[in-house]
């Protein structure tokens, strides 16, 4: 009786997760929800967050499962800032992989909001919450599948290693940014062959999933100040030489100029396989662009894409404009920020020995502000492609693996630039933006799990590699 009690209890407890939620979930997405939904009502911004409550949170799962409390760890070089560095071992017949996710979110409002923004949402098949997509849905899998691995008695041939960080989205502004103060502090905690980090995502066009990209490299931003100086007077008595002018000619100069496209091998596969994604001349030009040499026309119809544009060159633009000190004084000083997003591989120094050039004036001074952090591209890597083939193919058939080079930065430029290969691969799909950053970010709530395979998959299959 008591026995027949008690198994039927188990049996409930076994049955229970299977019904949780506004679908049938089996027990591993309900398992991975409660992470997620843990790790979104932990707020990680900079204002007010705590990212080292969310690593904390997050490290006392992984004591749960019965990883050792010595190769969990909650290493914070200032309160609010902490990082989590969690070592699954394996039998170290490999170098260890590294899987990355960034705990910290962008600020979000409330009022700004449909829904709060800390509290995770499920509403009409997606998840709304600030983090949702960016980064915390790869964190909370990387957390689950470390988890599930452990569970299932999984020995890795190589130590796996997971590290949810700090201060990404405040870029190289920030003394905290995790990736960063761990290369400089615990190299060796995070020293690994390969890392699997955020940059890449899946495409869903007409109900079809088509591409899975697989992030190689990125272009890398950096600022820089123009100025004109004079020293000003009346404006009741103008003269030739005014540093409004003469700034502003310069910047029309610039608006006219164009960096010469440039090919690497990533951008150029990009091109190849994309192609088989349209049709007619768009087609034809990607196709046109793949070859060696590329061909010009190919190049300029696609320059007209603002998005082909900047996947195919460097790109400087004009994002500020300050002068003058009164409404009836000459201006003593001109000032505009132009914003350069450099290709991987092209030096700082040559994209501003351009820009002097461009400008063609000696009046215009051009000085670097901030700071530029390399990110030489990860090749693109056989193995790794092959096996986000394979499982793609299996999981969505159909879908192309396409490499990519994004326009914007991730943490990977830290770990490029510290030689530790990186790749933006997350099997997350999107049928329209996340809205990252942004008001009501959400991501589909099918997508969210079919990612949760995908990581485990790839993970298990990384983890397994001779
Ligand atoms: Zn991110």
């Amino acid at each position: 009786m008591r026995r027949g009690l008690w198994s039927a209890l188990a049996l409930s407890l076994v049955l229970t997760p299977l019904t949780v939620g506004a679908q049938d979930r089996t027990g591993e997405q309900a398992a991975l929800r409660e992470i997620y939904r843990e790790l979104v009502e932990i707020n990680t911004t900079d204002s007010v967050g705590d990212n080292t409550q969310a690593a904390e949170a997050m490290a006392a799962r992984l004591l749960a499962a019965g990883f050792p409390a010595v190769d969990v760890q909650v290493l914070a070089p200032a309160p609010r800032k902490g990082n989590l560095v969690a070592r699954f071992r394996g039998t170290g017949a490999r170098k260890p992989l590294l899987l990355l996710a960034h705990l910290d979110v962008v600020e979000a409002r409330r009022e700004d909001w449909t829904t709060d923004p800390f509290t995770l949402v499920e509403k009409d098949g997606y998840f709304y919450g600030r983090g949702t997509s960016d980064d915390k849905a790869m964190a909370a899998i990387f957390v689950d599948t470390l988890i599930r691995l452990k569970r299932e008695g999984f020995q890795p041939t190589r130590d796996i290693i997971l590290a949810l960080t700090a201060d990404e989205e405040l870029g190289s502004s920030s003394k905290y940014n995790g990736v960063r103060w761990l290369l400089a502090n615990h190299r060796s905690l995070i020293e690994a062959e390969l890392a699997i980090n955020e940059g890449g995502g899946g495409e869903i066009r007409g109900g079809r999933h088509t591409v899975n990209r697989l992030q190689t490299g990125e272009k890398v931003p950096i600022n820089f100040r123009l100025e004109v100086t004079n020293p000003g007077g009346h404006s009741s008595r103008p003269q030739k030489d005014n540093a409004i002018y003469q700034l502003a000619e310069g910047l029309v100069r610039l608006s006219g100029f164009e960096f010469p496209a440039s090919l690497n091998e990533t951008t150029r596969m990009y091109f190849e396989r994309t192609a088989s994604q349209h049709s007619g001349q768009l087609a034809d030009d990607m196709r046109g662009a793949a070859k060696t040499p590329p061909d010009p026309a190919a190049l300029a119809r696609l320059s007209a894409d603002t998005v082909y544009n900047s996947t195919l060159r460097t790109t400087c633009v004009a994002t500020r404009l300050e002068a003058g000190h009164a409404t009836n004084a000459l201006p003593q000083t001109a000032r505009a920020t132009v914003n350069c997003r450099v290709l991987p591989g092209e030096k700082p120094e040559d994209v501003q020995a351009t820009l002097v050039r461009v400008l063609a004036s000696d009046k215009i001074t051009v000085t670097v502000t901030g700071e530029f952090i390399a990110s030489p591209p990860s090749p693109l890597n056989p193995d790794l492609m092959s096996r986000v083939e394979r499982i793609t193919t299996e999981m969505w058939p159909g879908a192309l693996v396409i490499p990519s080079m994004s326009t914007g930065a991730t943490d990977s430029r830290w770990l490029r630039n510290a030689g530790i290969q990186s790749y933006g691969v997350s099997g997350l799909f999107y049928a329209r933006d996340s809205r990252a950053h942004g008001m009501d970010e959400h991501v589909s709530v099918s997508a969210f799990y079919e990612g949760q395979t995908f990581l485990y998959r790839l993970v298990k299959d990384l983890g397994s590699a001779q």
